[in-house]
């Protein structure tokens, strides 16, 4: 058995398209543009969207590589640590989890299931959490750092390309635009390259869930290994979505959420996929998108971060 079924991952993921009823929270107008929505989120009920495809070569590979623990990074709600914590307790991998502040006393629901899945987990503060791709702190922090794997915070190295390029295939060559949120900027640079290598000619619009203008780009031309997609590819970051910064959720977010989530049961949350549907909304209301063109929204999932 492989690891996707071991994992009972479920893939292909759907491809919705929204009704026209389930669209008027979107727009009001005629429908000018078919909406599809890539279901990420139905991948697995825990090991949400994006986090599988970007996880998947390390985990598939894991038993043929040197390492005896993997050892990553995220805040007291990472949809990453999640997903890792899941996997690894599920395929017995041993997991170091160094997390951005000391929760001991104040468990989040994400931290209290790591706990469950017996994950090391380890508090770091503000400083030391700044420190974390310092190899030789990171030495000093872990006694079996020499045999271990760290997979950088989010899950974004070079890694991800193998699973983003699964899910460009599963994707049809008639989409114009591909909308997707950017957080640590690797399932945007996994895209990128896919949709090169694959030879689409969708545009990719990534939508930053954070105050990233001054280094996002960067971020994510740093992850896409094949030069000519970096340059040959049509992609951009609009960086006017993230409403104030990383998981801040205004009322108007909030409540855009609820109404979306209602209409077309679609479940989102204001962290990630409520951003990303408020950018589309608001693109299609000031006609972004010519007449007739077909834009699919990627769920990514991370609905265990809303609790
Ligand atoms: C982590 C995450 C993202 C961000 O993906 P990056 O590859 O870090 O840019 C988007 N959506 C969800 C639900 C996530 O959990």
């Amino acid at each position: 058995m492989n690891v996707t079924q071991k994992l009972q991952i479920q893939l292909p993921s759907p491809l919705q398209l929204l009704s026209a009823e389930a669209s008027t929270v979107l727009f009001d107008k005629q429908k000018p543009v078919n909406v599809l929505v890539k279901r990420d989120d139905l991948i697995h009920p825990i090991i949400s969207g994006n986090k599988w495809r970007k996880l998947k070569s390390i985990l598939e590979n894991w038993h043929n590589t040197p390492h005896s623990r993997i050892v990553s990074f995220g805040g007291g709600y990472s949809n990453h640590l999640h997903a890792l914590g899941y996997a690894c307790y599920r395929l017995n991998i041993p997991l170091t989890a160094m997390v951005r502040g000391n929760y001991e006393n104040r468990l989040t629901p994400m931290l209290s299931d790591l706990k469950k899945w017996q994950c090391d987990i380890r508090w770091l503060n503000k400083i030391d959490y700044k420190k974390r791709s310092d190899e030789d702190w990171l030495r000093t922090q872990l006694d079996d750092y020499q045999d271990s794997l760290t997979i950088p915070e989010g899950g974004s190295a070079m890694s991800v390309h193998t699973g983003m390029k699964e899910l460009v295939s599963e994707l049809p060559e008639h989409i114009n635009y591909l909308l997707c949120p950017v957080g640590s900027g690797g399932t945007l640079a996994g895209i990128v390259q896919a949709m090169h290598q694959l030879g689409r000619n969708t545009k990719v619009l990534g939508i930053a869930v954070l105050k990233g203008q001054d280094y996002l780009e960067d971020l994510v031309k740093g992850l896409i290994q094949d030069q000519t997609a970096m340059t040959g590819q049509p992609w951009q970051i609009l960086h006017n979505y993230h409403l104030g910064g990383y998981a801040k959720a205004p009322e108007e977010l909030k409540s855009f959420c609820s109404e979306f989530s209602l209409k077309t049961q679609i479940a989102i949350e204001p962290v990630y996929s409520g951003k990303l549907f408020f950018a589309l909304r608001d693109l299609l209301q000031e006609s972004y998108f010519p007449e007739g063109s077909t834009v699919c929204a990627l769920h990514t999932g991370g609905i265990q971060g809303g609790r």
